[in-house]
């Protein structure tokens, strides 16, 4: 299982109120919890099962669906018999949609209260709400901040959206409800990081943070991590998503990267690779790939690296648990920086992971 790994930081969490999203806690000093969305058609249960396995498989911890209609509500029952972590569903305009999907099960649900339809709508999803015991996530984005507040700053500004976010919240207070988390996305990053952070300075809800619309593999890893990664790093945020126009358990992969670049928390083996330069006599490129596919879905926390040549390989990887450097025709296996067996090249894959697997186990075993 993930490991706190807090103390090896300088990281001051800023201390939220906990909820909980079915047995899930958020906020708190509860470890910050990846979240992913399905992209099936939330009314094809087996899709949207077979999709929320892998995505648990690969560590998400909460699982948001939208909700479009009366059918895909009624399909949450379905999907929770199947899944094991928590689900929200998110919702826009439609108060009917949340309580049927609380009705059916959902453990949360993402809405902006002041769209519902009126203050009769949102009173209802409220009570809904308590009596299923499932908590609110206030979901404000550039797009959806109303038109007086628009008015106001000219632009969806980080003080225009927690002014919204804020209103909307309040919505909920005044109907005495507390089980609240909040999110706040805008697609600039900067934006973003202003925006929580002035948030945070003006509530102490727990915050769902994400960038939305952030892009693909690499321009929405590289924005997410940069507001996400700044945020997390000033103690802001109890649960996050990196989203990403892919395939969501992608989403998951770069959640868990993120967090163990803060030394937050620690999920599955590490996988350190050199760049390779005119030194590498080996197909460096591929061996990396076929080990980060091996180790995937581990859980076990292990430092492994995968370097092109004997000259600096082992040095450079020393605090590695164990590693490989590639040589002419040859493979050298190293352990703690030491040379530990020599294997010919052909071999070489396969006796590293049978290594890496016998480590893996090792590791379960204590
Ligand atoms: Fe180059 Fe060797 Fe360093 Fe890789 S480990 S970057 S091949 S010197």
């Amino acid at each position: 299982k993930s490991k706190s790994v807090y103390s090896r930081t300088m990281i001051t969490r800023k201390k939220t109120r906990q909820i909980k999203v079915g047995n899930v806690p958020v906020g708190g000093d509860a470890p910050i919890a990846v979240q992913s969305m399905t992209n099936t058609d939330t009314r094809d249960v087996a899709a949207t099962v077979a999709q929320i396995e892998r995505l648990s498989e690969a560590g998400c911890e909460i699982i948001r669906v939208a909700v479009l209609d009366l059918e895909a509500a009624a399909a949450i029952t379905r999907i929770r018999e199947q899944i094991t972590i928590p689900l929200i569903a998110d919702i826009h305009f439609d108060a009917r949609l949340a309580i049927a999907s609380m009705e059916h099960g959902a453990q949360g649900i993402r809405i902006n209260p002041g769209n519902l339809g009126g203050p009769d709508k949102l009173a209802r999803v409220v009570a809904a709400a308590k009596q299923h015991r499932v908590p609110i996530r206030v979901g404000v984005n550039s797009g959806s901040v109303e038109k007086d507040i628009l008015q106001k700053f000219g632009h969806p500004t980080p003080e225009a959206l927690v002014e919204s976010a804020l209103r909307n919240v309040q919505l909920l207070e005044a109907l005495d409800f507390d089980q609240i988390k909040i999110s706040l996305k805008s697609s600039d990053a900067l934006n973003t990081l202003e925006a929580y952070r002035l948030l945070s300075s003006q509530c102490d809800y727990p915050l769902h943070l994400g960038v939305t619309e952030a892009g693909g593999l690499i321009a929405g890893t590289v924005k997410s991590s940069v507001a996400l990664g700044i945020l997390l790093y000033e103690g802001i945020g109890d649960t996050f998503r990196i989203s990403l126009t892919r395939d969501p358990v992608e989403e998951i992969r770069v959640g868990y990267e993120l967090l163990r670049s803060l030394h937050i928390r620690e999920r599955g083996p590490e996988l350190i690779s050199c760049p390779t330069c005119g030194r590498c006599q080996v197909n460096l490129f591929s061996l990396a790939e076929q080990v980060e596919r091996h180790i995937q879905n581990i859980e076990t926390p292990l430092k492994i690296a995968v370097m092109g040549c004997v000259v600096n390989g082992p040095g450079e990887a020393k605090e590695a648990d164990i590693g490989v450097a590639g040589g002419h025709g040859v493979g050298i296996i190293f352990k703690k920086g030491q040379l530990y067996k020599k294997v010919a090249e052909d071999k070489l894959l396969a006796v590293f992971l049978a290594e890496i697997d016998a480590m893996i186990e090792e590791a379960r075993q204590n």
